[in-house]
């Protein structure tokens, strides 16, 4: 944190994302216990995978992360990255790899939106997780069809050859985090992972904020 961001700090006292509650940080004890109660595998995270959820999504869950990306509630970012930190397994899990790279977002809907929810969080686990983030190496190269309108196999079609890899030497035999908002089907993060293993990583790991058991 630089001056300027602590005395901003200091004027604007960090508020739980969730509650409103003053002097806890950006997530108050009360409501991480009520967050913990939808984790899925953080806490007997024991064999060594190389995908990660962190929350499932239904209730509290979904009422916040709908918040987040549709009611201009950004700053709830730093409440879910607190969670996150404060697991030690999830944590130490993203320290394992040396770069994480955020699912990209066209840039119109972007530009529309304000900010890519997913990079939001990731920038965010990066700076404190001391590791890479890399927004350039992955991009999208139209704006396709959103996939909660659609069925299984239509939004596997919908997302094939959108991502595309435009600066391989970047992440070259780097261990790669990819991470985005929601699973559902897994079809927006497999096409990823399947355009970033063409550039001879050494591994290519997954970690969502939350997962839609449907
Ligand atoms: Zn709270």
């Amino acid at each position: 944190m630089n001056l300027l961001e602590k005395v901003l700090e200091y004027i604007f006292l960090p508020s739980c994302g969730v509650c409103g509650k003053l002097g806890e940080g950006y997530l108050c004890k009360e409501c991480e216990k009520e967050l913990n109660k939808y984790t899925i595998n953080c806490n007997d995270f024991k064999q060594k995978t190389d995908i990660l959820h962190i929350f499932q999504y239904k209730e509290l869950i979904r009422k916040l992360i709908i918040q987040y990306k549709f009611n201009n509630k950004s700053y709830l970012y730093k409440t879910f990255c607190e969670f996150i930190v404060k697991n030690k397994k999830a944590f130490d899990f993203i320290k394992s790899y040396d770069i994480i790279i955020p699912v990209p977002m066209h840039n119109r809907k972007k530009a529309l939106r304000g900010y890519n929810q997913s990079e939001l969080i990731a920038k965010e686990l990066a700076k404190t997780a001391k590791i890479k983030i890399f927004t350039d190496v992955l991009i999208k190269t139209r704006n396709n069809k959103v996939q909660s309108s659609l069925n299984k196999q239509d939004r596997k079609n919908n997302v094939k050859d959108v991502y595309k890899l435009v600066k391989k030497e970047k992440i070259y035999n780097k261990k790669v985090l990819i991470f985005d908002d929601i699973y559902t089907t897994g079809a927006t993060i497999e096409a990823c992972k399947k355009e970033i293993l063409t550039a001879n990583v050494k591994s290519v790991g997954i970690l969502t904020l939350a997962k839609d058991l449907l």
